[in-house]
């Protein structure tokens, strides 16, 4: 693994190519201010995407409701888990076949926001996303994510 000017982590997580200036969005999703060590670089330089992100999460391995959250901000993200000081696993984030319990439907009148009936997003659209609800159809584009 490539050395970078922030420090490196023994055990942890390290998201890297998140697109410039996503990084404190990143966090903010995760609910991560106060939760521990985060090293936080942004604005590096990347030969693919000319300026990206990074946040080192120490002693802390992503789960997958995580990464689903991070896939509605940053696509592009990697990544890499850490242990003993050694890059042990690196992948790629992949957007969800379904979003369940993210994402808030918009429509008042939706199940999901009458009762407590967890929401489920189906993926209609990549690029742009655009996404679905599964109980009342409302269409949701990336710009309108309201994340619960
Ligand atoms: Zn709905």
């Amino acid at each position: 693994m490539k050395a970078y000017k922030v420090y490196a982590i023994n055990d942890g997580t390290v998201i890297d190519h998140i697109p410039n200036a996503k990084a404190l969005k990143v966090i903010d999703i995760l609910g991560l201010e106060n939760k521990g060590i985060l090293t936080i670089g942004i604005g590096f330089s990347s030969a693919k995407m000319g300026k990206k992100d990074i946040i080192k999460i120490e002693n802390k391995y992503l789960k997958k409701e995580e990464t689903d959250k991070i896939s509605l901000i940053a696509p592009s993200a990697t990544i890499n888990i850490i242990k003993g000081g050694q890059l042990k696993e690196k992948r790629k984030i992949e957007l969800p076949g379904e979003y369940k319990g993210i994402i808030k439907c918009l429509n008042p009148n939706c199940i999901t926001s009458v009762k407590d009936v967890k929401t489920r997003f189906k993926i209609v659209g990549r690029s742009p996303l655009v996404l679905r609800c599964h109980y009342c159809e409302r269409i949701i584009k990336s710009g309108e994510v309201e994340i619960l």
